[in-house]
């Protein structure tokens, strides 16, 4: 291929922009950038290694090696990881994958932050483009490992385009050279490399080595002094999950799990341990501060990255967590797994399904402990997790127990808007309650605003919302809590009164449904398409009427829900309630002795009807005649 300059895309140029004139006081943070992409590169070549073995052949002393030449203002940074073929160089230097990345993009042309906190550049990984910050010029020659491969160098100023060409390379792996910017000749010094290489990439399982030159002095008189040159290795190289706790600073582990995350912000939570016995295991394990973009979207990346004895297997091994527990990140290295274990046999392998049983105990236990600090500290985790947490509750059987203490909802009575456990709904509760109420939503302040709320608060009874689409799986598995039973009070009928009230009501209720006998025929009879029954309410005191499902019908959140996922719906027609104290049902009553043929009793009909559907946040079916019986209601009345 001969030397041919292409253009950058829109989004490289920006990043580089903004990298390059970024007044972020941590330069230094290229080195652990480029110094992270050749250890995934190496780790990527060991794999492939295990079902091709003639790249162990080739080259298996695997390091990096910085290579600072002064002389020539520049530092070089040299792997023996799998390189890249001139197509990949050009879709993985020439686009912007990372999700971290992008998102920082996207916030920084919305609000301008980085003209105003230039520090907040450092806070996530710029990635091969930071090299930039320090020179204008970047120069990466490539080969990628396999047979036949053709070497590339692609050159950069970072000004709108790159150049291309081939070029010659020995052996597979990348070279990365950058020409110094001459205020920044500082990293060329081996101090600071070493400062900057123990700081940020002391974790890097491979040695990241540069050579030494020593000079001595003769000790014969006269002689020449004597130069000599030593590979030095510069970082610890112990993989951070091998070490002991106590041997692993936070900072560390924060950097490490910027390192196989993608985040930029620092974990909540760093759940380390290490499994002996019948299976031998090192896990260290992250529950993020923020959700990633992908949390809920179908391909969304799950799973951790899995080590065997050391040998980078795979990242995103789906088989090593359940998906609810998706948020979660980090890396298991076990020593009894085969090397050559492939993904296929993952799924069903025993020592899998411990590890995996394990790092769920210890996750779940990790999340029980932020509870138990309160509610401030348990919302950094819940607010941006709870939802997945939930799925939990449907598909985690053996962990039923402990998830259901873990699930919190709004209720009528949260103080400041925080969730409630079931633990504290059942502490709270008045005597004369027996069951767990609940009223599904698409939010709190429509569900607080649900006529079906009225007897409760009437009683002093408080309800949970669910508002996530998730809860309505959740209250199909979790039925019961401490022995009581959840209760929708948008569904059935509702019992709550004493057998006292019982029989004081009865007689009236009997009265009441003599009363109203015919006009509830009459409005089945109307209404016959569209509802299931028509019959007194017991759970208005102040609303004229609503709409509920039965017992085990379909309520209007879940339709919506089911609607919104494009999922066939079986027809589910509710049953209708009206509340006999109301002023506008004795009116449209005494409407119905009068004059029972009217268009106006005909009108009312279907003005309540819609208002029931309205406050049920369901849509009705005529806006325009709706909004032309209000309008003449209103000019009657004036
Ligand atoms: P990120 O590492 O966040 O994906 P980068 O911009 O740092 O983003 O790198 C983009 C891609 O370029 C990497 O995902 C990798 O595929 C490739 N890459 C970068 N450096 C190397 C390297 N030293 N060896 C092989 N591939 C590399």
């Amino acid at each position: 291929m001969a030397k041919h300059t292409k253009k950058f895309k829109t989004e490289v140029q920006q990043l580089l922009d903004l990298v390059i004139h970024s007044l972020y006081s941590k330069k230094e943070i290229f080195l652990r950038e480029l110094i992270s992409n050749a250890s995934d590169a190496i780790d990527r070549a060991r794999f492939e290694a295990l079902t091709n073995p003639e790249l162990l052949e080739v080259d298996d002393n695997w390091k990096i090696k910085i290579i600072p030449n002064e002389k020539a203002g520049t530092l070089t940074i040299v792997d023996n990881g799998i390189g890249m073929s001139a197509k990949e160089v050009e879709t993985n230097i020439g686009t912007i994958a990372n999700s971290g990345t992008k998102q920082f993009l996207a916030d920084i042309q919305k609000s301008k932050k980085d003209a105003a906190n230039p520090e907040f550049i450092g806070q996530f990984g710029v990635g091969f483009y930071a090299a930039f910050m320090v020179a204008d010029k970047v120069t990466l020659v490539t080969k990628r490992g396999g047979k036949d491969q053709q070497a590339v160098k692609w050159t950069s100023a970072g000004a709108g385009n790159y150049s291309l060409e081939d070029t010659d390379r020995k052996s597979r792996g990348t070279e990365i050279t950058l020409h110094l910017r001459e205020d920044m000749t500082e990293y060329l010094a081996e101090w600071k490399i070493r400062e900057i290489v123990k700081h940020y990439s002391d974790y890097i399982a491979f040695p990241v080595t540069m050579d030494i030159t020593r000079t001595e002095k003769s000790s014969e008189e006269g002689a020449e002094d004597v130069k000599t040159v030593t590979e030095e290795t510069l970082n610890s190289i112990k993989a951070i999950w091998k070490r002991a706790k106590t041997k692993v600073t936070n900072e560390e582990y924060n950097d490490f799990y910027k390192h196989i995350s993608h985040d930029f912000t620092d974990p909540l939570k760093i759940v380390h341990f290490a499994a002996e016995g019948i299976t031998e295991f090192q896990a260290l394990l992250y529950i993020p501060s923020q959700p990633p973009m992908d949390l809920f979207s179908a391909d969304a990346r799950c799973g951790l990255h899995l080590y065997v004895k050391n040998v980078f297997i795979g990242d995103d091994i789906k088989e090593l967590l359940p998906e609810y527990l998706r948020f979660v990140k980090g890396v298991v290295d076990s020593s009894d797994l085969p090397l050559n274990v492939s993904r296929e046999i993952l799924q069903d392998d025993v020592i899998i399904k411990r590890i995996r049983k394990s790092a769920v105990g210890k996750i779940l236990g990790t999340i029980t402990d932020l509870k138990k600090q309160g509610i401030d500290d348990y919302l950094k985790f819940y607010t941006p997790f709870g939802k997945t947490l939930k799925e939990g509750i449907h598909s985690d059987f053996d962990n039923f127990d402990k998830l259901k203490e873990l699930v919190a909802f709004h209720s009528t009575k949260s103080e400041d808007g925080k969730p409630v456990f079931l633990a504290d709904y059942i502490k709270r509760m008045p005597e004369d309650q027996t069951e767990i109420y609940y009223l599904t939503g698409d939010s709190v302040k429509t569900a607080a605003d649900s006529p079906h709320l009225e007897i409760f608060k009437s009683k002093g009874f408080e309800v949970l919302f669910l508002i996530d689409p998730i809860d309505e799986w959740v209250t199909q598995r979790l039925t019961e809590y401490d022995g009581k039973k959840l209760k929708a009070v948008d569904r059935g009928d509702i019992d709550l009164d004493s057998e006292e009230e019982k029989k004081e009501k009865e007689a009236k209720r009997e009265e009441e449904n003599k009363e109203y006998d015919d006009l509830l025929k009459h409005i089945e009879k109307k209404l016959e398409n569209e509802v299931k029954n028509v019959k007194l309410s017991s759970r208005l005191t102040d609303s004229a009427a609503c709409l509920v499902a039965d017992e085990m019908g379909m309520n209007a959140n879940m339709e919506r829900i089911m609607k919104a996922m494009n999922q066939p719906m079986p027809t589910s027609k509710r049953i209708f309630e009206l509340n006999p104290n109301h002023p506008v049902i004795r009116k449209i009553n005494g409407l119905l002795e009068k004059e029972p043929d009217s268009s106006k009793l005909a009108d009312y009909i279907e003005l309540i009807y819609d208002q029931a559907l309205l406050t049920e946040g369901s849509q009705i079916r005529n806006p325009l005649k709706f909004t032309k019986l209000v309008s003449e209601l209103m000019m009657d009345a004036g």
